[in-house]
């Protein structure tokens, strides 16, 4: 593939641009605690509670939804993510690749999280990295997460964008499956997007340890 391809780069934000072992920080260790201290109740059940809870709302945007978190386990997590903020942290490599296609200009980027806005205050002024995007697109702003179809169909709308020269890389293989079947063509995922854990097997789309290597790995 040549940079020439590509007129707009579609990008994640958590595992993608940022390493999600803060998110799994924060959602599995420090929020069962604080749950923990505060229902008087032993850690491991903590987790375990949350877990099940964190289950019965997956794939829907209150999975991802800091407000419906805070609300449901009645702890201010605004809060809890703004004391942790330090520990949020860019894959390395990021900010050398965004700053090249800024600088050359020709390629969009757009940032399409399912982060929701609260949150995605703290992590892009924590990480710096708002000067990078042409634009950011929360899925929260829609009312549906990217694994969605209508996600895309309004994203579709509102965004004028040539689906044969965009580009989108997201560690969420679910996604990049919606993302396909709205007509995206070039699709990548990410391998290691938690660095605390283990690789990932990929078979479905090209995919990259880090979006830092996409360049060297991908471009001709
Ligand atoms: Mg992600």
């Amino acid at each position: 593939m040549k940079w020439n391809s590509i007129e707009t780069f579609f990008l994640d934000m958590d595992g993608t641009l940022l390493d999600l072992a803060y998110d799994n920080y924060f959602w599995h260790e420090h929020v069962p605690l604080i749950f923990s201290k505060k229902n008087n109740i032993p850690f491991n059940e903590a987790k375990i509670l949350l877990k099940k809870m964190y289950a019965e709302n997956k794939n829907s945007l209150n999975w991802y939804s800091s407000n419906y978190w805070s609300e449901r386990i009645e702890i201010n997590l605004y809060l809890e993510i703004k004391r942790t903020r330090n520990k949020i942290k860019v894959f390395p490599g990021v900010k050398r690749l965004l700053s090249k296609i800024k600088a050359e200009g020709r390629v969009k980027i757009i940032l399409l999280t399912n982060c929701p806005r609260e949150m995605l205050h703290i992590k892009l002024d924590q990480t710096k990295l708002w000067r990078y995007f042409d634009k950011i697109i929360s899925s929260e702003d829609y009312g549906y997460p990217k694994e969605s179809k209508k996600f895309w169909k309004i994203l579709e709308n509102k965004l004028k964008y040539n689906k044969n020269k965009t580009a989108f890389i997201d560690d969420n293989v679910d996604v990049l499956k919606y993302a396909e079947s709205s007509g995206i063509k070039y699709l990548f995922s990410v391998s290691i997007p938690d660095s605390k854990k283990q690789k990932k097997i990929i078979k479905d789309y090209e995919s990259l340890e880090n979006i830092g290597f996409f360049e060297n790995k991908f471009i001709d």
